[in-house]
């Protein structure tokens, strides 16, 4: 093998001389000592015409060389041993020697080549014959030119020798020149040797065994000829070789282009560029990008910005990197080599797929990137509230999700639940506009309020949510939830008017099982609770929660059990506490549930609430109570019927029309219709519901507050909803006798009524004593357990025709009638004809 080197810098041209000089000196022992052996007397001196023979096919094999090109240089392998082998069988191994110097340089002097690959040479294939000459000598083999004896085993010790001489020198020579480990050299070199060292050993034993049988040694002057056709022979076979290889190499090059991070696309490139075309470095410009990516084989030394490149490099190469016919070019490959090069046309083709592989790859790449980008775009739009740019209820989901999946023992997290009381008004008096920006600033507001470990997000509406992580205690979640709703109460500016931000939230911890969607509908269940009770916020308890039933309601359930006609209504008696006579009567709804069993109003109704179906059980409460009362009235009872309304139905913008044509369908009075309002409508919904009522009232419907003393704000919700009764609720009743407390709100519900011009009537009197104490306070009418339970209208029809105590329509004695003695109440309300009202401040 030779090396013909190429050094690049001062350190490796430094190293290469060391070790190159070394080689030298050895040499020129070797062939002083050479010469010192010739001289010595007796010696024999062989024909001349052998010698000169011997030189001019060495100097021939010498030339003949199978070529590797490695970066500028090339790693050839020549016919040298063959020569040498076949001198040392003829001749004695000093003049070999010697004669191999000579062979060697000769040559050389014509052809055009740098001093030191000269010197290596030599210095090389001296050392080598002398490495094979000093075997011979050891062997004891007499050289005999006439008959030379075949000794195979000599042979092929000679030419293993020779070829381990020459590694041995031209390795670290090579590896140096060329920045390659000595072991990627051996490798690199092996197939080529071991291919020639054994066809050589072949050729030299039977060049020597045709000179021995023929004892002529002019037959040398056939070797030439043969050595010259086997040798093209070789040389086409490894050049096919060779480039089956770099084929393969670049197609799994072009493989390894086939990612899709850019830079890794751009570095393998660079890298293996250097490898495919054993270039010193090779470069991608992407003017583009502002970019260049240089390295060499196995590193990359730059990449960053474009930079004039003002480094010397003898040959560059520059291919552009664009599509088919050119198109599109994006930037440029180029790869250097120190030292003139000159590609083969193979070589030209394969620099063209490579770079036409790495355009792909390339655009490949950027097209990934795009891509991603796009997507992260899309997903942040997909997981964002885009008027508030909080996460929305997608992401919420997939961070309890993740948050479930992490274990409800490990860390306790909560959610909030937070719906805003006001914001129907807003939007509906102060445009849209202002809306957005009341949700703007109530973003603003919780997201300020919340700690690293909350996710706040808009669920849609005027919903918000926080799940509430990293608890320490359960309790801490409802401190937590407080602060947020209190961040509300700042208030907001919209359009110069302050804006008090009144909102409720239902907290639930996460339940161990059901997941996002059981903890999503606990603190639903709890904030529609905290509404109700006109709480800021409300805990979500399991004994509060009626949902069990109602999520098997859910889905098909409700429709079914409107056309199925599964809800039915009973009545429960409201009577005169005085005479104990019947007055009117309360439809309390009840669902005759075909699996369940019958279920109340409190299993059901907050569901059928929030369902679509809450006008058709409505309608469905209504038409049995009107039908009742019909029926009632056609036997002689003709008294009003109270029927409970929801909140959310007087939102509704049909419903007094609906309620005024079922009264026309069954010829009921609009007199005799009482609809019941729950207190827990809030302010907000005042004015939407005020007009509702305002349309039934004029009709000549009569409303009553339900659940009176309960609410927040009575006062204020009488003096903007204008109703004829007011309904004591059962907990004052309860405590009438047992807590002043109690006792004074009846006392003063009942003055208030009286300046009004109101009814009152009390609910759930459950004793005697109870209905004594209710009188006295002023209060005339009441219903409960006491005097009846809700039942069946023609059970009811029944009772009524029965009476009590030979009185029809009456439930109980009448107080005076027992002989007790009784005060008259101080004033009993005909509860009509009332006056307006005073306009009371809210
Ligand atoms: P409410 O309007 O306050 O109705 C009175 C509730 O108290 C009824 O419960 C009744 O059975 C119960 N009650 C009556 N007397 C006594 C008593 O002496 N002691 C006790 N402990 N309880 C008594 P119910 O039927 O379970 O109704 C519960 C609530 O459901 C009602 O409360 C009302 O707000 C609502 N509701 C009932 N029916 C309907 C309806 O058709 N539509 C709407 N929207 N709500 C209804
Ligand atoms: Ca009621
Ligand atoms: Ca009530």
């Amino acid at each position: 093998m030779t090396p013909q080197r190429n050094s690049n810098d001062d350190a490796t041209g430094r190293r290469l001389w060391l070790l190159i000089g070394l080689v030298v000196v050895l040499a020129l022992a070797v062939v002083a000592g050479s010469v010192r052996l010739i001289l010595e007397p007796g010696r024999p001196i062989p024909s001349i015409g052998l010698l000169i023979g011997f030189v001019i096919l060495t100097a021939f094999a010498s030339r003949m060389m199978v070529r590797i090109r490695l970066q500028s240089g090339k790693l050839s392998s020549t016919w040298l041993d063959l020569a040498i082998v076949v001198g040392l069988v003829l001749l004695p191994p000093p003049w070999v020697v010697l004669g191999t110097a000579v062979a060697i340089t000769a040559p050389k002097l014509f052809v055009t080549t740098t001093t030191q690959r000269i010197l290596f040479a030599v210095g090389k294939e001296t050392l080598v014959a002398a490495a094979c000459g000093a075997l011979f000598l050891l062997s004891g083999y007499q050289p005999a030119p006439e008959r030379p004896s075949v000794n195979i085993g000599l042979m092929a010790a000679a030419v293993a020798v020779m070829w381990l001489a020459d590694e041995l020198i031209a390795i670290p020579v090579l590896a140096v020149a060329t920045h390659r480990s000595m072991r990627q050299m051996f490798l690199i070199g092996i197939r080529l040797s071991i291919v020639m060292v054994i066809s050589r050993f072949v050729l030299a034993v039977l060049i020597v065994a045709i000179l021995r049988s023929s004892g002529d040694a002019r037959l040398l002057l056939i070797v030439p000829p043969v050595m010259l056709s086997v040798h093209f022979w070789q040389a086409g076979h490894e050049r096919g070789r060779q480039e089956r290889e770099s084929w393969q190499r670049l197609a799994d090059t072009t493989d390894e282009l086939n990612v899709v991070e850019l830079d890794e696309v751009l570095r393998n490139a660079v890298i293996r560029a250097c490898q495919l075309f054993t270039a010193i470095e090779a470069e991608i410009r992407l003017p583009a990008d502002d970019r260049v990516v240089r390295g060499s084989n196995g590193a990359i030394a730059y990449d960053g910005p474009m930079t004039e490149d003002t480094r010397a490099v003898d040959t560059v190469e520059t291919t552009e990197l664009s599509g088919h016919d050119g198109n599109n070019p994006i930037g440029s490959l180029r790869i250097h080599f120190q030292g003139p090069v000159r590609l083969t046309e193979s070589e030209h083709f394969k620099l063209k797929a490579f770079s036409s592989a790495l355009y792909t790859a390339i655009r490949n790449a950027k097209a990934y990137a795009e891509l991603g980008r796009i997507a992260a775009a899309n997903a942040h739009a997909a997981t964002h509230d885009p008027l508030t740019g909080l996460p929305n209820r997608r992401q919420l989901y997939e961070r309890a999700g993740q948050l479930f999946r992490a274990g409800t023992d490990q860390k306790l997290f909560a959610l909030l639940l937070i719906d805003l009381n006001h914001f129907k008004e807003v939007n509906d008096t102060l445009g849209h506009g202002a809306g957005d920006k009341v949700l703007q600033m109530v973003a603003a507001h919780l997201r300020d309020a919340a700690t690293p470990n909350d996710l706040v997000a808009r669920l849609g509406g005027d919903e918000f949510a926080v799940l509430l992580g990293d608890l320490p205690t359960p309790a801490l979640a409802t401190h937590r939830a407080e602060a947020l709703l209190s961040a509300l109460e700042i208030g907001v500016e919209v359009e110069g008017m302050q804006i008090v931000v009144e909102a409720a939230g239902g907290i639930a911890l996460a339940p161990g099982s059901g997941g996002i969607d059981e903890l999503m509908r606990r603190a639903d269940v709890a904030m529609y609770q905290a509404k109700r009770a006109g709480d800021q916020t409300m805990t979500y308890a399991h004994s509060r929660d009626t949902a069990d039933v109602g999520r098997l309601m859910l889905g098909g359930e409700l429709r079914r059990a409107v056309s199925e006609q599964e809800f039915v209504v009973d009545f429960q008696p409201i009577v005169d506490l005085g005479t104990g006579e019947v007055i009117s009567a309360e439809a309390l709804a009840r669902w005759h549930h075909p699996e369940h069993g019958p279920l109340t109003p409190i299993q059901f109704l907050e569901t059928v609430e929030r369902s679509g179906q809450l006008p058709a059980f409505a309608n469905a409460v209504l038409n049995q109570a009107l039908t009742a009362a019909g029926v009632w009235r056609e036997a002689g009872f003709d008294m009003p019927i109270a029927v409970n309304v929801s909140p959310r139905s007087l939102l509704d913008p049909t419903f007094p029309r609906t309620v005024l044509g079922r009264l026309e369908h069954y010829t009921v009075p609009a007199d005799r219709l009482v609809l019941e309002l729950t207190e827990t409508l809030t302010i907000s919904q005042l004015d939407v519901v005020g007009r509702a009522l305002a349309e039934l009232r004029e009709a000549g419907v009569r409303l009553a507050l339900d659940d009176f003393g309960t609410g927040l704000t009575p006062l204020s919700v009488l003096s903007r909803i204008p109703v004829h009764q007011l309904k004591i609720d059962r907990e004052f009743v309860t405590a009438i006798e047992t807590s002043s407390e109690a006792a004074a709100v009846i006392r003063s519900t009942v003055d208030l009524a009286r300046n009004l011009h109101l009814t009152v009537i009390a609910e759930g009197v459950e004793s005697e004593p109870q209905r004594h104490a209710l009188w006295e306070s002023g209060c005339v009418a009441g219903q409960g357990h006491l005097f009846a339970r809700a039942m069946s209208s023609p059970r009811l029809l029944a009772t009524l025709q029965r009476g009590t105590g030979g009185r029809p329509g009456a439930l109980a004695a009448a107080l005076h009638d027992e002989g007790s003695v009784v005060r008259m109440p101080r004033r009993r309300s005909p509860g009509s004809g009332r006056k307006p009202l005073p306009h009371l401040p809210a």
